[in-house]
């Protein structure tokens, strides 16, 4: 049965780094139909508005979005489509897996590992939830509540028994921030319970940090609220080589977004240089979120491949002399 999918090619380098990972999942017979919608700047001409009603109504019907990056204009006025998104659709999971591939400029090169950072609440509410903004004094909230932390930690327990992982590190400041991170730790602790055959873990984040940069494998899953998964999360991408292999998920139950790390890149729109691989791992993730597992692992073992082979057809960021096409090309062939 074809199943749709909401297709936002995105700005700057999102429509070559599109055209790109489509290539792949047709080669890939996966079965998809593609529903294409107007967001970012596009639209933004288009419609007045860098989201319109009817591409919101369609991921909301086809429940399913891959995202190319879109700019944020800057000046007042303008907030992230991102968290726009996040927001309408309670995509409360962003679930970043880093995974090693070879010809990477990296430290480590078996690294294996997925952050499930809460996506709805902790530090980032904005939109005029801060306490105070005087000018001399800025006070902002950290909101955790009980059901939010119970979904996430949920979630990353069961991503963990769904995909053989063994392990959940539960990341906090508890020891200091005692209220909302100490909530979130309390909830960690119970839902661990449920898990027996999952080890559980806490890690206080500083010393998340260390570790994460000094003995990265012992990490299988971590969990954490907003603002600490943000950073640990390209703490880990750059373990792995960078932003340029970075897909990220933002799940929902009504929705899920699959989107890469990267933004539109402006300075290299155009010119057949941009990497498509975290773009075409976001869609792997989604394969996977879709039942298509053995078609998800199919791309990262053909990126794999042609990185280790075919240097002549990968993006000049990973060191190769190939282009965005070439690229494709070779996973074409290799998927
Ligand atoms: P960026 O990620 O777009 O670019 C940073 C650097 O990395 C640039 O030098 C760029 O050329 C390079 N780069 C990024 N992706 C690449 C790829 N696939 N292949 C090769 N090189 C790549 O970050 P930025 O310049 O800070 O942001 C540009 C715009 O993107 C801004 O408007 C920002 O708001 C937006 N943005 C969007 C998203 C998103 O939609 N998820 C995420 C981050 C930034």
């Amino acid at each position: 049965m074809s199943q749709s999918i909401a297709v936002i090619k995105g700005d700057g380098i999102g429509p070559e780094i599109m055209e790109a990972t489509l290539r792949v999942l047709d080669a890939l017979d996966c079965g998809l139909t593609y529903q294409h919608i107007d967001a970012g700047l596009g639209a933004l001409e288009k419609h007045g508005t860098l989201i319109p009603q009817e591409s919101l109504d369609a991921i909301e019907k086809y429940g399913i979005a891959l995202k190319g990056p879109l700019t944020t204009p800057i000046g007042k006025g303008f907030s992230s489509i991102n968290v726009q998104l996040r927001r309408h659709f309670d995509l409360y999971a962003n679930v970043r897996p880093a995974i090693s591939f070879p010809g990477t400029r990296s430290r480590y090169d078996d690294i294996d590992m997925i952050t499930v950072r809460e996506n709805t609440e902790g530090a980032y509410l904005s939109d005029g939830q801060e306490m105070i903004d005087d000018g001399d004094t800025g006070i902002s909230v950290i909101k955790v509540t009980r059901k939010g932390s119970e979904r996430i930690v949920r979630y990353a327990f069961e991503l963990a028994k769904n995909n053989g992982r063994k392990k959940v590190t539960a990341v906090h400041k508890a020891n200091i921030i005692k209220t909302s991170s100490g909530l979130f730790l309390d909830v960690a602790r119970e839902i661990a319970k449920e898990y027996p055959e999952i080890e559980f873990q806490e890690m206080i984040v500083d010393n998340a940090c260390m570790q994460l940069v000094m003995n990265p494998h012992q990490f299988d899953v971590v969990v954490t609220t907003n603002l600490f998964g943000d950073i640990l999360s390209d703490l880990c991408a750059g373990l792995v080589g960078g932003l340029g292999l970075a897909p990220g998920a933002n799940i929902g139950e009504k929705a899920a977004i699959f989107e890469a790390v990267h933004g539109s890149a402006p300075d290299i729109e155009g010119k057949n240089i941009a990497n498509p691989c975290a773009l075409l791992l976001a869609a792997a993730q989604m394969l996977d979120h879709l039942g298509m597992t053995e078609k998800g692992t199919a791309i990262r073992q053909g990126i794999r491949t042609v990185l280790e082979t075919r240097r002549d057809m990968v993006t000049p960021d990973m060191g190769g002399t190939g282009s965005t096409d070439s690229f494709a090309q070779a996973l074409v062939e290799y998927v």
